[in-house]
């Protein structure tokens, strides 16, 4: 994997309008460069809109801990599922959906939902039952 070329840009920040230098890759287009100086700047909004998009990520981070590649050995679900779990993520960031709760197989209930903080919790719940019947 070769390094990605940057370069020094000035664009306004997407909410204040301030501008803003940073180093980002050669090619932006208008709105990636005016996202980018938002994520440079310090006026509220930007700050308020960064905050927001590391909880999002963090939450990404979260599903692919509990359930996907980074879950490990005997925990990873297929990658449909963690791609569900990921839409659910992004829906949840939006405000389309407040929760959503995934029963799998082999009794593992994963849930996703966002606290009154607006911090976006990832659980893995398993229900695992041993039952002998004589
Ligand atoms: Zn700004």
């Amino acid at each position: 994997m070769g390094k990605v070329k940057e370069s020094m840009h000035t664009a306004p920040c997407m909410f204040c309008g301030q501008m803003v230098q940073f180093m980002a890759k050669d090619l932006l287009g208008e709105e990636e460069a005016q996202e980018l100086a938002a994520m440079h700047c310090s006026c509220a909004e930007a700050l308020e809109y960064k905050k927001e998009k590391n909880r999002k990520e963090n939450a990404l981070k979260n599903v692919s801990k509990l359930f996907g590649e980074d879950a490990g050995e005997g925990k990873r679900v297929n990658d449909e599922i963690v791609e569900i779990l990921m839409a659910a993520v992004k829906e949840i960031y939006t405000g389309g959906l407040a929760k959503v709760t995934l029963n799998l197989r082999g009794g593992v209930k994963a849930s996703i939902s966002q606290n009154a903080k607006g911090e976006i919790n990832v659980e893995r719940i398993e229900t695992r039952k041993q039952k002998l019947t004589e």
